[in-house]
């Protein structure tokens, strides 16, 4: 459950230190070396699964109970006017620590971050296709 050559593994199981906000049996949730904003951090889970695609379904549920309380916690004590949650998964959408992670993001207003992409134009038509070819059996 844990791979010797991941960071997140050594930082999550406290071998590496990190500036901690939370931690139970199931999850650390540290800030991030190089945050998008103040307060920026990761919540990791102790056991190594790669991205979402391997996560457990019981380990998804947490997670996601967690980044909730968190995000209340974190709008509560630093004041943010906003919050974003993102959560990368390949190397082509941005994952560049391949253990699972949700990052919390506090925005702020005028923070000048920009987080999301740039929307293209799409058909009626593609979009019709695009949903059957998802929806196939
Ligand atoms: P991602 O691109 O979704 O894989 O995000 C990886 C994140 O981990 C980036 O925001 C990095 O700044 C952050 N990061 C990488 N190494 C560390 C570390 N040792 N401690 C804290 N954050 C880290
Ligand atoms: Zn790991």
């Amino acid at each position: 459950m844990k791979d010797d050559n991941c960071i997140f593994c050594k930082i999550a199981s406290g071998e590496i230190p990190s500036k901690t906000i939370y931690e139970d049996e199931e999850f650390r949730v540290i800030l991030d070396l190089a945050p998008a904003a103040k307060g920026h951090a990761l919540i990791l889970p102790k056991a190594h699964f790669t991205s979402l695609y391997e996560l457990p379904d019981d380990c998804a549920a947490h997670a996601m109970l967690l980044a909730k309380k968190m995000a209340k916690q974190m709008t509560d004590k630093l004041h943010c006017d906003g919050f974003n949650l993102v959560q990368n998964n390949g190397e082509t959408a941005g994952q560049t620590v391949l253990h699972f992670h949700i990052h919390l993001i506090p925005r702020y207003k005028d923070d000048g971050q920009k987080i999301g992409w740039e929307p293209r134009e799409m058909s009626q038509d593609e979009l019709a296709q695009i949903c059957g070819q998802i929806i196939a059996e």
